[in-house]
């Protein structure tokens, strides 16, 4: 599958959609989910044209790829997250039920967050 450069975090990325920001770098942009699943959740996508985390992993550079995830731990810690804790996720592909076909770290905190994934 191609990169689609019309999919929403590109069009958020070049500003063509507006989104609540929370940080920008050189490598990440962060901003809240536009349907929260929990009471903090936050989103963090790189700048580059990743489609997904197995795309990101095998084609993103050194430099892209610690970007990001330091922009991970540093918008869960401008949250306010970092004491009380907070879970990061992504997800790859048609059995995660990925929607956006652009890499995104999804945060989820701000309350008790249960076990980790439902059952099947
Ligand atoms: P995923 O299922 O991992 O692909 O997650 C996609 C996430 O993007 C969902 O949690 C959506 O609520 C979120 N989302 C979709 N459109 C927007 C938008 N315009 N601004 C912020 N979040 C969005």
């Amino acid at each position: 599958m191609a990169y689609d450069r019309n999919n929403i975090f590109a069009r958020i990325l070049r500003g063509e959609i507006p989104a609540k920001r929370i940080y920008e770098d050189s490598y990440a942009l962060a901003f809240h989910d536009i349907n929260p699943q929990a009471k903090t959740h936050a989103l963090v996508i790189p700048k580059g044209a990743y489609l997904s985390m197995a795309d990101f992993a095998a084609n993103a550079s050194e430099a892209e790829i610690a970007g990001l995830f330091r922009a991970v731990g540093k918008v869960a810690t401008m949250l306010g997250l970092e004491d009380s804790g907070y879970r990061i996720l992504a997800n790859h592909g048609p059995d995660s039920h990925q929607e956006v076909p652009h890499l995104h770290i999804h945060i989820f905190g701000g309350q008790k967050l249960g076990r980790m994934i439902q059952p099947a």
